[in-house]
């Protein structure tokens, strides 16, 4: 497993793995990994990737607040550790900011999507899609990988990396790999080491009222549904942002066409921002 800090070190070895025809798989993280992160892997793996690589890389142009940047949890070493372990990786970029951001943050060419960009996690995180948006180009810019594997876990994220994709005419296929969740469903993350030990032990209500939710959905009573749990979440110590029931494959609220939900949520418990999502079908 190579370690590489550079991004002409990055190009040189994906060179040499194209040019013997391989097919080369993404995963950018931002560390702090878990089994969420390690079940991409996997996916890369079984989705017949020759070589797999792995970014580490806490972009700091897509928080909206500087005390969660600076709070990030940076476990580089453990990191390395767990992915030496899991095996199946070939390379490891774990880029320094003024590698990537050489001019720094401001006047910086950036790349965003107007039409999913402020609603849902954009409105309460101003700037955030953004900031994914831009690092995604620059990464895939320089890994120029054949598939590109990130987590349903962040479901606007993922619809909207995927649209832009398109937009700018990527020639990346997106995996999405399925929410990997702790013994009582809390989806895992890294903002979960946030949680006091009250607050982890009714951490997964999130994901219970998004289950109540799927499992009595009815679009007559999106509203009632919705307001209960928003209720019932924020009567149980969450300060819940958003709990919404939208199209699956566009994330406008449902209409006519819908064949597939999601229900979504975002709310901080304690210091955790906690967010989940469920995808169903119409009954
Ligand atoms: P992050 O390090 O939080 O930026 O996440 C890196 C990638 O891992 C993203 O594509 C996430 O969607 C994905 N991911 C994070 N948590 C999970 C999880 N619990 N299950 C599956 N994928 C996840």
């Amino acid at each position: 497993m190579l370690i590489v800090e550079q991004q002409s070190a990055v190009r040189h070895e994906i060179a040499k793995w194209k040019a013997a025809g391989e097919i080369i798989a993404f995963v950018p993280t931002m560390g702090n990994l878990h089994n969420g992160h390690l079940s991409l892997i996997d996916l890369a793996k079984t989705s017949g990737a020759d070589r797999i690589v792995v970014s580490i890389f806490i972009n700091p142009l897509q928080f909206d607040n500087r005390e969660d940047f600076v709070h990030y949890p940076r476990t580089i070493p453990d990191d390395l550790n767990a992915l030496r372990e899991h095996g199946d990786v070939d390379l490891v970029f774990v880029p320094e900011a003024n590698d990537l951001y050489p001019n720094g943050l401001q006047s910086l060419t950036e790349v965003r999507i107007p039409s999913l960009e402020n609603d849902l996690c954009g409105k309460y995180r101003p700037g955030h899609f953004k900031g994914v948006c831009t690092i995604v180009t620059k990464l895939l810019n320089i890994v120029m990988p054949h598939k590109l594997v990130l987590g349903q876990k962040d479901y606007q994220q993922l619809l909207i990396v995927k649209q832009m994709l398109m937009d700018l005419n990527f020639d990346t296929e997106v995996l999405s790999g399925e929410t990997i969740r702790d013994y009582d469903h809390l989806a895992l993350s890294s903002r979960n080491r946030y949680l006091s030990r009250d607050e982890r032990a009714r951490a997964n209500l999130l994901y219970r009222s998004l289950q109540h939710i799927r499992d009595r959905f009815s679009e007559a009573q999106t509203e009632d549904l919705l307001e209960q749990a928003r209720q019932d979440l924020d009567t149980n110590g969450f300060r819940t942002e958003y709990i919404e029931v939208r199209d699956a494959d566009t994330l406008e609220p449902p209409g006519q066409n819908t064949s597939l939900y999601v229900v979504l949520a975002a709310a901080y418990l304690g210091k955790a921002r906690l967010i989940d999502n469920l995808v169903f079908p119409k009954a």
